[in-house]
Parts: structure tokens; C-alpha cells; sequence
């Protein structure tokens, strides 16, 4: 049986690396791709860790030899899920998490229609500001341009929370990172096995609460806040 594709999309800042990378060491079997890009590497990035560090024009050439599943321009840099490491991941029976902007899921979505879809969210635009701001400070100087256009990107990736059938909201990290583990875990017994234990049962629990038709209470404020308007939530 083919593995499960999770898809995550997060505005820049809202904590997504560091979600990832706690889920790294509390699931297994879950193989976490590496994107491409073209930026440079921030702070004490390494390469074929948090990316892989490619030139445009080597960028251009994989484009070109239909070699990513995905990818996308995110302000001004190139960044691209391949094909290749998936389909080996499958191959060897693992799940994969893909860490990837809305027009990248979107495009996916149509590839691989039984993805599933993780929205998180920062709990407010100050949250998101301080947030940017602290880690621009910790890797050199904070550019208030910079910021300024990533929390305006950050409500137009928020308008598109409708796509995704989970969504996270980070306040508290130890939090979002137990819901996405019992995601994960949820999808994996929906397509095996079932619960079979009470743990198993409150992890579907928890996983049905992060639900998009569930979560509308919770998200409300932060919606409201970003000023996201129409913000009922639809069932996915
Ligand atoms: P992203 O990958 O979404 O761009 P990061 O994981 O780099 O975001 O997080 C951005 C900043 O916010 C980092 O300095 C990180 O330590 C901090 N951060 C992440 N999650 C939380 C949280 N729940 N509460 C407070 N700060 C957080
Ligand atoms: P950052 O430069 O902050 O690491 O990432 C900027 C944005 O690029 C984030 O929204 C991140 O999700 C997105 N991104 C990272 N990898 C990929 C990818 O492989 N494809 C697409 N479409 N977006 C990606």
C-alpha cells in the first residue's frame, strides 16, 4: 500500500521548522523531504538538512527535467519538492511529511488528491512579528521591510486555510506538536487497522478536534485578528 503524504503550510515565522523538527524524534516512519531552493542558507542552516542549497540556473535545469512533484517562487527564491526522494520513501513503506507554501500544496493537492492537508497558524499578527523579529535577531539584523512584507504574506496564506482539512494554531508549541503527532497517528489507523486501545482512542479525539469544521471556535480570534474576513469554516 502506497504511504500517506501530510502536507504542511504555515506562514513564514509561525513555527513550522520547530514543529518539525520535534516530530522528527516522537514519530517514526515518517521521512520528512527535503525541499530545493535557491535562497541562501540563514543562520546555521546546513545543507541537505533544512534544504538543499542549488543555484537558479541548476534550479531552472530540474524545472526543466521534470524533476520536482512541485514548486513554487516565494518571495523571489525558488523552492521545489523532487520527485524522487517520495517515491523511494514509499517504496520503503514510510510516510512522508512535506513542509511546503500554499501555491506548492495547492498544486500537490491535484497531483495527490488522498494528502493530507495541515494549516498552522501563528495566534496573532503581534505573535507572528515578535516571532520574526526574534530570529532575524538571532541570525544577524532585523530588517523591518522584511518583516513587514512576511506578515502581509502571512494573511493572503491565511485566506487559504479553507484548502487544508487540519488546522494548528501555535501558541503553545509542546501543544501543536502533540496534535500534529496524533494526527499523524489518527491518518495512519484510518487507512489500517482502527483504534484498538483507549490511547489510540484519544489520539482520534485529539486528531478530530484539529479538524477544519472543528476548529472553528479556536480560530476565530486569530482569523479576526489577521482580518481575515468570511470566516466561517466549511467542512473538507
Ligand atoms: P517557520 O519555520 O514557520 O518560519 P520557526 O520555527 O523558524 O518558523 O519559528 C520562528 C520563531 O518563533 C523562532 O524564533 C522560534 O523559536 C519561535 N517559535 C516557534 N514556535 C513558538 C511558540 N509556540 N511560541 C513562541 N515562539 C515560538
Ligand atoms: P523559508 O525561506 O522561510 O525557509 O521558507 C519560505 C517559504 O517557502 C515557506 O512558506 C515554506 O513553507 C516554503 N517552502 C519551503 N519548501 C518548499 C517547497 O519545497 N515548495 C514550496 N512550494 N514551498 C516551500
Amino acid at each position: 500500500m502506497a504511504g500517506i503524504l501530510f502536507l504542511i503550510s504555515a506562514p513564514s515565522g509561525s513555527g513550522k521548522s520547530s514543529l518539525v523538527n520535534r516530530l522528527r524524534s516522537l514519530v517514526e516512519n515518517l521521512e520528512f523531504s527535503v525541499s530545493y531552493t535557491s535562497r541562501t542558507p540563514r543562520g546555521s542552516e546546513q545543507e541537505a538538512r533544512e534544504y538543499h542549497f542549488i543555484s537558479r540556473d541548476e534550479f531552472e535545469r530540474m524545472i526543466h527535467a521534470g524533476e520536482f512533484l512541485e514548486y513554487a517562487d516565494v518571495f523571489g527564491n525558488y523552492y521545489g519538492t523532487a520527485r524522487q526522494p517520495i517515491n523511494e520513501a514509499f517504496a520503503k513503506g514510510k510516510d512522508v511529511l512535506l513542509d511546503i507554501d500554499v501555491q506548492g500544496a495547492s498544486q500537490v493537492r491535484n497531483k495527490m488528491s488522498d494528502s493530507v492537508n495541515i494549516f498552522l497558524m501563528p495566534p496573532s499578527p503581534d505573535d507572528l512579528a515578535y516571532r520574526l523579529r526574534s530570529r532575524s535577531r538571532a541570525e544577524g539584523a532585523v530588517q523591518e521591510e522584511i518583516i513587514r512584507r512576511r506578515l502581509a504574506k502571512a494573511r493572503e496564506e491565511i485566506e487559504n486555510y479553507r484548502e487544508y482539512g487540519y488546522i494548528l494554531v501555535n501558541d503553545i508549541l509542546d501543544r501543536a506538536v502533540e496534535e500534529m503527532a496524533a494526527i499523524v497517528a489518527a491518518e495512519r489507523m484510518s487507512r489500517n487497522h482502527g483504534p484498538s486501545t483507549r490511547d489510540d482512542e484519544e489520539l482520534i479525539a485529539k486528531a478530530e478536534k484539529c479538524r477544519q469544521r472543528n476548529s472553528e471556535v479556536r480560530i476565530k480570534p486569530v482569523l479576526q485578528a489577521f482580518g481575515v474576513v468570511n470566516a466561517e469554516a466549511t467542512p473538507v
